[in-house]
């Protein structure tokens, strides 16, 4: 009874110590993150001047188009295509949604952008995920940091959640990890609330049931280039080149500069082509 007890409470301290150490490590990466953003935007303008000069050379300064995200405020070239109701920021990789673009953009947009493991339109974050075990004396411990979305962490966090047990007195750090994977992300988000499991259906290469819940998000945000995008690289990924097509197309109907769509659109045609 004793024992329990004993072991309750360093598990009742072990979590709170590790709630409190994830809460700094989060809010450190983030800080770091729009740190790192900020010190980039000053370039941004210096490198959308020098395109400026360069079309005026050729003649061409009436072409020249530039916006300004109003995310972190770096400068975003648009030469060439046409203005949509979204924009996206190569420089922060979210897309902004046009004063007057859709009838109520979602407010949390700018947490939103490609994850850069599984390339879906999610919510990333920094992870900090890993394990201890304890063997007599001997304490064996590996915590790594990953930046991914939480539909791909979720795979890693269940996993380390088991080896944490594994001893018992790490038990509330696999806990917290967990809760952090699974609680995160989209979960709360009004607009993009379900997201998260839809990207979670599309790894599993679940077409039909993850676009169903895409297209629920998109009753919700009708003007979203990225879940089309997330759409087209499903469909991509199962195969589905004609739809793949169709909902790239629909993503740069939204958001004329989105990049990765041209890509994936380039390569879907392609792909048909070959
Ligand atoms: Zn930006
Ligand atoms: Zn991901």
């Amino acid at each position: 009874m004793a024992l329990v007890a004993v072991l309750v409470l360093v598990w009742s301290a072990i979590f709170f110590l590790g709630l409190l150490g994830f809460s700094f490590w989060y809010g450190n990466q983030a800080r770091a993150r729009r740190k790192g953003i900020q010190a980039g935007v000053a370039h941004t303008h210096k490198a959308a001047e020098a395109r400026y000069h360069e079309l005026a050379k050729c003649g061409h300064a009436a072409a020249y188009r530039a916006e300004q995200c109003p995310h972190c405020g770096a400068a975003v070239e648009i030469s060439g295509l046409p203005a949509t109701a979204q924009i996206y920021c190569p420089h922060c990789q979210a897309l902004a949604t046009r004063p007057g673009g859709a009838p109520q953009p979602p407010r949390d947009e700018a947490h939103y952008r490609l994850c850069p493991v599984c390339k879906l339109y999610a919510a990333p974050q920094t992870f900090r995920v890993g394990y201890v075990a304890f063997f007599v004396v001997a304490i064996v411990r590996s915590f790594g940091s990953v930046e991914c979305c939480h539909a791909c962490v979720r795979p890693h966090a269940r996993g380390y959640f088991f080896k944490n047990l594994l001893t018992l007195v790490p038990a509330p750090l696999g806990l917290l990890q967990v809760l952090w994977a699974y609680l995160g992300g989209a979960r709360f988000a009004t607009a993009f609330k379900g997201l998260d499991e839809a990207n979670t259906l599309s790894h599993r290469k679940q077409l039909e049931p993850a676009l169903g819940h895409y297209q629920a998000i998109l009753q919700r945000v009708p003007v979203s280039a990225g879940i089309k995008y997330n759409c087209g690289l499903t469909c991509l990924r199962c195969g589905d080149l004609v739809r793949a097509d169709q909902f790239f197309v629909a993503a740069l109907a939204d958001c004329s500069n989105l990049i990765p769509a041209m890509h994936a659109r380039e390569a879907v045609r392609s792909m048909r082509a070959g």
